[in-house]
């Protein structure tokens, strides 16, 4: 490594993708392993959106490099989306098309920081937020909400927390990994103390817009107040089962989507043509595929959170979107199975690998130490087993 630079040696792997490969090689091993580590859909793509794709192939037109900020009706139709079911009210022109969400928030922060520069980082936060901030030379300043309080952040939080080195603050809603989805009013608050700090923009990350449990989901962009300060990042990836298709976007004040399709152009170019037109079909999916899989999700949730309550001394907020759950096992702190004492939720994941061959990740890579986290997006059957192989390798601690 002494020839990496610095900036590769002090980044992090990504946790999530990295218990995800311990759980790779144990399959290749032919253990039987219950995976509860990966934030992904166990949908296949709708039918009608793999159509789209390959009616793009055949159509012999997409063979090209595409624009770098995404075809035209591809944003016409984003902007379409935003305003109908966001109320979000942008042009074409404030869209960046991308591989992903992942990618528009690595070409928004690499547009946005200089070293030094601060990001608030609502705490609980998706791993890949710290590290994508270090990455482009900005700090990120962890704001922590409390599991009382739906690990929402307060006001007077979020005031004290601000600095002249601010330069944005980041949530996603409905969360990775909490859940926690928050409300009109919460956003409301948020909105309320930006403007008094007109230096500070919002990144809301909506990604699992789509998985919510509640009738209600409000964006922070469509708060008149701040409207023009409000990056949104969407994407295809967890609403339509679409992950491996690499697709999603932001919408942004112009004069940032301008800087983000400027670096999208020197880094990647635009977006895959392909997915692109699957993306674009995806619009006209039928809604009630997308509320069937919400239902599919709920029922898991529920299914998940019963077999959590089973375990001694695990506590859970009920998550309100996602598909996750983020339980407190600090109560297992101090525990050993005779050779080995648990003293961190790393422990505690390593030991129910070890014992119940069921993966987790470690809630510090989400930035609560005492936490960790569950994908439920997997079928009922693993779920069940997982949860029962949990309860009987915990039952083993003293
Ligand atoms: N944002 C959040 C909160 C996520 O959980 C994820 C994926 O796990 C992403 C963004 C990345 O999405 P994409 O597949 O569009 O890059």
């Amino acid at each position: 490594t002494e020839f990496l630079s610095d900036r590769i040696n002090l980044l992090p792997q990504s946790a999530t993708l990295a218990m995800n490969k311990q759980s790779q090689l144990l399959k290749a091993q032919g253990y039987d392993v219950c995976d509860l580590s990966i934030g992904e859909p166990n949908f296949p793509t709708p039918l009608y959106i793999q159509q789209a794709a390959k009616e793009a192939i055949d159509s012999g037109s997409y063979f090209t490099y595409s624009p770098v900020a995404g075809y035209l009706d591809l944003r016409a139709a984003i902007t379409k989306k935003l305003a109908k079911e966001n109320n979000i009210i942008c042009t074409p022109e404030q869209i960046v098309v991308s591989t992903g969400a992942k990618q528009s928030l690595s070409n928004l922060f690499l547009c946005l920081l200089n070293p030094g520069d601060e990001v608030i980082v609502y705490t609980p936060y998706w791993v890949s937020y710290a590290s994508i901030v270090q990455l482009a030379g900005g700090k990120p300043i962890f704001l922590k909400g409390s599991k009382e309080n739906n690990y929402e952040p307060t006001s007077e939080q979020l005031e004290q927390a601000i600095t002249n080195k601010t330069k944005a603050i980041i949530f996603s809603s409905p969360s990775n990994p909490t859940g926690s989805v928050l409300s009109k009013s919460s956003l409301m608050a948020i909105a309320e103390v930006l403007e008094r700090h007109k230096h500070v923009l919002v990144v809301a990350d909506e990604i699992y817009e789509h998985i919510n449990f509640t009738d209600d989901f409000t964006s922070i962009g469509s708060i008149a107040s701040i409207q023009d300060r409000v990056v949104t990042i969407n994407g295809f990836s967890k609403s339509y089962a679409m992950t491996g298709w690499r697709v999603g976007y932001l919408a942004a004040p112009l004069w940032i989507a301008k800087a983000c399709e400027k670096i999208q152009g020197q880094l990647t170019s635009g977006t895959c043509s392909i997915s692109q037109r699957a993306a674009l079909a995806a619009f006209d999916v039928d809604m009630q595929v997308i509320a069937e899989m919400r239902a599919i999700y709920k029922r898991r949730r529920d299914l998940a959170i019963k077999g959590i309550s089973n375990l001694p001394g695990v506590t859970c907020n009920i998550p309100l979107g996602a598909f996750y759950l983020f339980p407190d096992i600090s109560y297992y702190f101090g525990y050993t199975d005779g050779e080995q004492a648990i003293r961190t939720a790393e422990d505690f994941c390593m030991y129910i690998l070890k014992e119940a061959k069921v993966t987790l990740v470690d809630g510090a890579a989400f930035g609560e130490p005492n936490c960790i986290r569950l994908s439920y997006a997997t079928s009922d059957e693993v779920i069940q087993e997982a949860m029962e192989r949990m309860q009987k390798a915990l039952q083993k601690l003293s």
